[in-house]
């Protein structure tokens, strides 16, 4: 099984991933790696898709109509996880539906906030919520 954090194991994909995994808050950090390494325990491959994004980013996603124009993503306090074999949004849909499951349940299980349960639906992105923001600073 791939280790997220034994570097010899990863990857292009995965070091992007961990590229992407350091610009969130530190804190966030924290949980965020305790997610994917009980998502690995279970078998799953996840990667970190999206970060930290600038307001630029977020304005151009609004317009395009994918995302918030105000996100806890601008913050570092969320971010896109998903299956290495299903990385791009075209291929959500074809992802096994378990894994979008699994990882709802385990960020709630740590306190934060599953995309996969949006009235607009967002399976990847998971979040600390935004009454638990001054928390983080
Ligand atoms: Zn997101």
């Amino acid at each position: 099984m791939r280790s997220f954090t034994n570097s010899t194991l990863l990857g292009e994909q995965h070091l992007s991933s961990f590229d992407t995994f350091k610009t969130l808050n530190i804190k966030f950090q924290n949980i965020v790696k305790k997610i994917l390494f009980e998502l690995e325990l279970i078998g799953w491959d996840p990667l970190v898709r999206n970060g930290l994004r600038s307001q630029q980013q977020a304005n151009k996603n609004k317009k395009a109509g994918s995302g918030a124009k105000n996100s806890l993503h601008l913050y570092g306090l969320a971010a896109d996880i998903v299956p290495a074999d299903h990385c791009d949004p075209q291929m959500y849909d074809q992802a096994d539906p378990q894994f979008w499951e699994d990882l709802a349940s385990i960020a709630e299980s740590h306190g934060l906030r599953a995309g996969l349960r949006f009235k607009k639906r967002d399976r990847p992105h998971i979040d600390v919520g935004w009454q638990n923001k001054q928390e983080y600073s």
